[in-house]
């Protein structure tokens, strides 16, 4: 624990030497790269996902603000994070799919087996049909589609799908869906457009660090945080402003 702020967090996450530190998290409106919300946060990916989601909330509110999609990187590509910008909240999800269902040992991944929607279940490399009960497993939004045992054991492509197992089963997840739709959108013109943008927002946070060299905070604890950062995000606003907004129309009338 820090003696001097008990509230910073302990992290390695640029790779270098570990320190203690507090993140900023941008909402930016990438086609101005103007800040649009700042948040303060803990140093850690979950409390940087949920600044997302306090952040869009909170432009909705007091700026009439909606945005029709949300850029991000993978950080930001759980299950959850886009069934909360899809089902709840109606936001293209621009964002990388944090996926890890590939399999390494040479067994079939979940990508190998077809998803048929209307029917809710998965067809197989083998032609059959995984059916799930609908029961949501331990961590209430997971549904597992099995099998048939009889199915499995008379396939011969048992040893590459399921060599340990009586029958195969696949884990989908409730919000399957709206990741379904963000990896259509990463394989279109839209998506290769909206990672391209994204620079934008990164050059954001090399111009906090490299010109404004917002590399120490000089308050301390949670609150001293934001305030450093919304000042920062305030400068960098308005430089940017300062050259979008042309000079004749600021001259008094
Ligand atoms: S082992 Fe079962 S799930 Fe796997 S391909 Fe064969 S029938 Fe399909």
């Amino acid at each position: 624990m820090s003696p001097s702020d008990p509230a910073a967090r302990w992290t390695g996450a640029h790779g270098g030497q570990t320190f203690f530190a507090y993140s900023t998290n941008y909402l930016v409106d990438v086609e101005n790269a103007i800040i649009v919300d700042v948040e303060a946060t803990t140093a850690i990916r979950q409390a940087e996902v949920l600044a997302a989601k306090c952040m869009i909330e909170r432009s909705l509110e007091r700026f009439d603000l909606y945005p029709s999609r949300l850029l991000g990187d993978s950080g930001y590509g759980s299950a959850e994070m886009h069934g909360w910008l899809v089902y709840e909240h109606g936001i293209e999800p621009h964002v990388t799919v944090f996926d890890k269902s590939a399999r390494t040992d040479g067994t079939f991944s979940r990508q190998d087996f077809i998803y048929d929607r209307a029917g809710d279940v998965y067809r197989c490399p083998g032609g059959k049909i995984l059916t799930t009960t609908g029961a949501l497993l331990n961590d209430g939004a997971t549904l597992l589609h099995v099998a048939s045992k009889r199915d499995c054991d008379r396939c011969a492509l048992k040893s590459r799908c399921c060599p340990k197992q009586a029958s195969r089963k696949v884990p989908r997840s409730i919000y399957e869906g709206a990741r379904d739709m963000a990896r259509q959108i990463a394989r279109s013109w839209e998506g290769s457009t909206s990672r391209r943008l994204r620079k934008k927002i990164e050059m954001l946070f090399a111009h906090l660090k490299r010109i404004l060299k917002l590399d120490r905070l000089r308050l301390r604890g949670p609150n001293g945080a934001r305030d450093e950062f919304t000042l920062a995000a305030t400068a960098q606003n308005l430089r940017k402003m300062a050259k979008l907004v042309p000079m004749q129309s600021l001259k008094p009338a």
